[in-house]
């Protein structure tokens, strides 16, 4: 804490939370103290966003406090992770209220809709940077990771993608507009954390899109040493996307854009997802198909293969 007013994390942070696992001992001490459950596992994960660097400049604090937590959420749903505690380092260049109150309401929305407990953070002053530390619960050596992908697996997106890509480009005109579907991907993404608990006992591998499918499905590639061609035709874009895609002509832009938040995973070939049926939350969509080797290709309607491992940097 450097700031005079230890008030803030009191007036801000510390709240009477009725949701959530109560920590044995909660903010205000040197340390948070956390009890496990007996049978399960912590997954725990950490994102930092960066004024300037993450976010634009001036962003609504509102959607900022609701963003740290998807983006580490989703690092949970990667996983199969249920949400549990979080602590929150927040740097601030000075001590504005009304800042404040908007950050951490769109911050304890998203965390009680996930039951995820504050349980404790640091509060200090210079440009604002906003880093999360996100724990999760998995039942004992179960999880969901990148390596375990076979061949002949079926590979599966969530979601549409492209569209935080999109939003961004949106949203730094002046007419953005949060009610756009594609800056509302940008600013206000939601985590798969649903989808992530329901592939946990299903799914051989999982990795959630933050970098582009392109980069985050190679890294499925390389952790679990195989390749995988993927048919164009069948990768879900929304109409803004494929008109956007037309406009700079380039097919494969919504590949290397990331913030989508969508999660990319891999099950055994022929599995009937519809007969697991209710239990998968959201849209998902059968993309490609994992093959020996080490490359990324994607399959076009008239036949061409276009390898999208190295070099996938070019389309950015
Ligand atoms: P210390 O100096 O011992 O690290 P601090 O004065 O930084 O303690 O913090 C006091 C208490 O408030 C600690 O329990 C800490 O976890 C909590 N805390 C500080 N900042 C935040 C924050 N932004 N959100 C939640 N808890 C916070
Ligand atoms: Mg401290």
């Amino acid at each position: 804490m450097a700031f005079s007013e230890f008030s803030i994390i009191d007036e801000f942070f510390k709240l009477d939370a009725a949701y959530g696992r109560s920590p044995v001992i909660d903010i205000g001490d040197d340390c948070a103290v956390l009890d496990v459950p007996a049978g399960y596992q912590l997954a725990v994960s950490t994102d930092t966003l960066v004024e300037g660097v993450h976010f634009l400049p001036n962003s609504n604090p509102e959607y900022l406090g609701h963003k740290i937590l998807a983006v580490n959420l989703s690092d949970l749903a990667a996983m199969g992770a249920s949400p549990a505690w979080v602590s929150l380092a927040i740097t601030l260049p000075s001590v504005d209220r009304a800042w404040l109150a908007a950050f951490t309401k769109g911050f304890f929305a998203l965390a009680s809709r996930y039951s995820l407990r504050l349980i404790g953070g640091d509060t200090t002053r210079g440009p604002l940077s906003i880093t999360v530390n996100i724990m999760g619960l998995l039942p004992k050596n179960q999880r969901l990771t990148r390596a375990g992908a076979k061949v002949g697996d079926d590979i599966y997106v969530s979601g549409s993608f492209g569209n935080a890509g999109l939003g961004l480009l949106k949203a730094k005109l002046p007419q953005a507009d949060v009610k756009d579907v594609d800056v509302a991907a940008y600013l206000r993404p939601e985590p798969c954390i649903e989808l992530g608990e329901a592939l946990l006992p299903i799914a051989t591998s999982c990795i959630d899109i933050s970098d582009g499918l392109s980069a985050d499905l190679n890294h499925i590639l390389l952790a679990s040493k195989v390749g995988a061609v993927i048919q164009h035709a069948t990768v879900p874009f929304t109409q803004s996307v494929l008109n956007h895609v037309q406009q700079i002509g380039d097919a494969f832009w919504p590949y290397s854009t990331g913030d989508d938040y969508e999660l990319c995973f891999t099950v055994p070939p022929d599995l009937d997802l519809s007969a697991i049926g209710m239990k998968i939350p959201g849209q998902i969509t059968k993309i490609g198909v994992v093959e020996k080797g080490s490359e990324l290709k994607v399959s076009q309607a008239n036949g061409e293969l276009q390898v999208l491992n190295k070099g996938y940097e070019h389309f950015s």
